[in-house]
């Protein structure tokens, strides 16, 4: 099922004033790189540290009256049950995050910080997705999924509106891919705006569940092995009802990196650009660097998330590449 430009303006009316409009800026060393121009839109610099909050928001704000007395459940690898806690505790509503032993404990005490219920479940996202699905039932929880949330994608998708804004000649926009909320509702945005402008994903190879659905054509499964982009970690839901169709309908490329290619992503935000990122966020200049995607015109890069452990950042702009 799709969801319809009009849901991301709405969205964008719902959320305006309590999320940022992020700024968009040239990086001059990934211009000699690719020999385009490139442009960073800076998301990380976003409340909570990640874009999440703008779908979490929308969903929040779109609760019913008999919902918002009940509350919310999630399954996070991190990012999300921030962004949703701290939507929902802003609204006065319950939040109740679900999260595998795969998320990092700067995320999880962040989301414990918000004041939000949390559970640690087992050792996957999608072992944290079914533990939400029970709460769901058994105490009557808005369940706010990630990426496949009809609200969630149409709050991401306000996203992709200010980068066409502020840069309507972009030829490429590449977008950190895991679930495919955020790439969908950016798709949808940025096609309804400008039809011509071509969109990538970038997966990590320690997670391609997305990558692999399409090659299949259906929805499926893959292991998941801890990496460095632990925020793209987690399936796409064999029942996947928004987020297989929109990427399969909207996005023109796929493409998927490796740790090594992270690392270096990272060290290079942080060392040409100044920028602290944390890995999935670093998937689209990995991809650039690593000559993955040659951009044949004015190019932009989305960068997710600021919310890396610190130790581990500080590793990795040491020329390591830690085994997360
Ligand atoms: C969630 C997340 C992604 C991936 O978003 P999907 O909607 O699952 O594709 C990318 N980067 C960061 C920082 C995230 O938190």
């Amino acid at each position: 099922m799709a969801i319809a430009f009009t849901e991301i303006l709405a969205a964008r009316k719902r959320i305006a004033g309590r999320v940022l409009r992020t700024p968009m800026r040239r990086s001059p060393e990934l211009e000699r790189i690719g020999g385009v121009s490139v442009l960073l839109k800076c998301e990380h610099h976003q409340t909570t540290g990640s874009f999440k909050l703008r779908g979490a928001t929308n969903a929040v704000l779109s609760l019913s009256e008999e919902e918002h007395s009940r509350g919310v459940v999630t399954f996070s690898t991190g990012n999300h049950g921030r962004a949703l806690s701290h939507a929902a505790i802003a609204a006065g509503t319950r939040a109740v995050v679900c999260m595998s032993a795969l998320v990092p404990d700067n995320k999880v005490a962040a989301i414990r910080a918000l004041g939000a219920d949390i559970r640690i479940v087992g050792k996957s996202q999608d072992e944290a997705e079914r533990a939400a699905s029970e709460l769901e039932k058994a105490e009557g929880l808005r369940r706010v999924s990630p990426m496949d949330d009809a609200a969630v994608i149409a709050g991401q998708g306000t996203l992709g509106m200010e980068v066409m804004e502020d840069a309507p000649e972009l030829e490429t926009v590449l977008v950190p891919l895991s679930g495919g909320g955020l790439i969908s509702g950016v798709a949808l945005a940025v096609k309804t705006l400008s039809p011509k402008t071509r969109i990538i994903g970038v997966g990590s190879k320690s997670c391609p569940a997305m990558a692999a659905s399409l090659q299949a054509g259906h929805p499926v499964e893959v292991p998941e092995e801890p990496s460095l982009a632990d925020s793209l970690g987690g399936g796409i839901g064999l029942e996947n009802r928004h987020t297989f169709e929109m990427t399969k309908r909207y996005v023109d490329e796929c493409v998927l990196v490796g740790e090594d290619d992270i690392a270096a992503a990272i060290r290079f935000a942080y060392e040409a650009e100044g920028e602290v990122i944390e890995g999935a966020a670093a998937v689209g200049i990995a991809a650039l660097l690593g000559g993955l995607v040659k951009p044949a015109g004015p190019a932009a890069i989305i960068l997710t998330g600021r919310n890396i452990a610190p130790d581990l950042h500080r590793r990795i702009v040491n020329g390591e590449t830690p085994k997360p």
